[in-house]
């Protein structure tokens, strides 16, 4: 593992889960905390930041429609919870010293800014942490599919999926003691094989455009910087 990083422009995708800690509702400010110091230590080397927040930890518009609401309603309320996310994000991000920028795919302009990729690209460049929310901004996608947009449309050169388990097993680690980590998948073998890391879509669009994910453990405090630096044994790589 090298000690510069071997990434330049990294999106991480950070489910509204993984704001919860080890509540099953909201946002924990100790765990906010700590994940704006770790992509604080990697603007630190120089690299760049985007993240795409999701909402599950608030609304998630199935559940909703679930329960006898609107799907396209309960969608839209969906985004704007990781309007709500991306707001405490970008809190705990300047609060750690840092300087953030909110930019939603829905207009709520009075609070954040409007998606727009030319200017997303260039706070990035400037070393600001750019957090995009409210997903793809369209009914019956998920954050996931707006993690893979995001990440080809300003050039990241990794999409790092944060969950609670350290990658990809063969079977699931908390219910087989047998299950193995892979440390490599194909796109096809995670599609094909109807794996449960990102929805088709997400990982169909990083298929086509050759963009490599990586799934990996967020609770591990240090991953983040590892991969970073270009160890490959954590998490799984898929590409
Ligand atoms: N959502 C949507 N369009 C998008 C992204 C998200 O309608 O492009 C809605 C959808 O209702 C979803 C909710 O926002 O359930 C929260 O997003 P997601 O479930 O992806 O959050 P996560 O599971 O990552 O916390």
């Amino acid at each position: 593992m090298s000690d510069k990083p071997v990434h330049r422009r990294i999106l991480l995708k950070l489910s509204g889960e993984a704001l919860m800690g080890e509540s099953d509702y909201g946002i924990s400010p100790a765990v906010i905390h700590r994940l704006a110091g770790e992509i604080g230590d990697q603007i630190a080397l120089g690299v760049q930041i985007a993240v795409v927040v999701g909402g599950g930890n608030i609304f998630r518009g199935a559940g909703l429609a679930g329960a006898g609401m609107d799907r396209v309603t309960g969608d839209q309320m969906g985004m704007l919870a990781t309007v709500i996310n991306a707001l405490a994000l970008q809190d705990a991000v300047e609060r750690a010293g840092m300087t953030a920028r909110v930019m939603s795919a829905i207009r709520v302009n009075q609070v954040c800014e409007d998606y727009i990729r030319r200017r997303a690209i260039r706070h990035l460049d400037k070393g600001r942490v750019v957090i995009f929310a409210a997903g793809t901004g369209n009914p019956f996608f998920t954050t996931d599919s707006a993690a893979s947009l995001r990440a080809i449309e300003i050039g990241a050169d990794l999409l790092l999926k944060a969950t609670k388990v350290d990658g990809i097993y063969s079977a699931d680690p908390n219910k087989d003691a047998n299950a193995i980590r892979h440390e490599h998948l194909s796109y096809d073998e995670v599609i094909d094989g109807r794996l449960a890391v990102m929805d088709t879509t997400a990982i169909v669009l990083c298929r086509d455009n050759g963009l490599p994910l990586r799934v990996f453990d967020i609770q591990r405090a240090g991953d983040l910087g590892r991969i970073v630096r270009g160890d490959t044994t954590v998490g799984t790589l898929v590409d």
